[in-house]
């Protein structure tokens, strides 16, 4: 068994995530890839992985609950914030139809979005900005996932999004938890929870 089957066994469907189509986008995305060199012997660990600026990859487990959260469709039109080294914006754009990906570090933006390029995902679009405001000119988006934790839910992110759309995000301080939330009209639903740890949702 490779480190990236071994991830996918015991962390994932180990933990009772069993979307078919999550777990096989796990499988075809390498995520050594998107480490930097020195952590590539961690690319497959049980934790956040750091990848410079202060920032870390998400630890696989967290990306396969809100990836299966998300309840994609082939069709779907996914904005992402928080882009980071681009892991997660790959294994969203093997599954859906096209990825918007917002960061606010330049650096990590330009480096992912050439790793993503070498490796063929050419459905992102990706902008620099302060996910805070979401990215109007594209809405409205089917999913929203956001990869940095939020004060609060920023209103922009829910007016950016379908009816019955759903939006994966961590909100709070040092607990923090991780909401599934479903837009219906005016009204917005939460579908599951989960204690996380992620780094904060800056205001540049
Ligand atoms: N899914 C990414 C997670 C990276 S960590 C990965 O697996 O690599 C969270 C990312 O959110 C960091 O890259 C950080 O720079 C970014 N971020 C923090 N505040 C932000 C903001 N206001 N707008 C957009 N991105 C932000």
């Amino acid at each position: 068994m490779t480190p990236q089957q071994r991830m996918i066994e015991e962390q994932i469907r180990g933990r009772d995530v069993r979307d078919p189509r999550v777990l096989e986008a796990l499988g075809r995305v390498p995520r050594d890839r998107f480490v930097p060199e020195s952590a590539r012997h961690d690319a497959y660990a049980d934790h956040p992985v750091p990848i410079g600026h202060g920032q870390t990859i998400s630890q696989p487990y967290i990306v396969a609950f809100m990836t299966e959260a998300l309840r994609l469709q082939p069709s779907h039109r996914v904005l992402e914030i928080g882009t980071g080294c681009g892991y997660q914006t790959a294994v969203l754009a093997d599954l859906v139809r096209e990825v918007y990906s917002v960061e606010v570090i330049a650096a990590l933006a330009e480096e992912a979005g050439r790793r993503l390029e070498m490796l063929g995902y050419g459905n992102v679009r990706r902008h620099v900005g302060d996910g805070h405001h979401g990215w109007p000119e594209h809405a409205p988006y089917d999913r929203i996932l956001v990869a940095a934790a939020a004060d609060a839910v920023p209103p922009p992110l829910v007016e950016q999004l379908v009816d019955t759309g759903i939006l994966v995000i961590p909100v709070g301080a040092s607990n923090q938890e991780l909401r599934v939330l479903q837009k219906h009209g005016t009204r917005v639903d939460l579908l599951a929870t989960l204690s996380v740890r992620f780094v904060p949702l800056v205001r540049p």
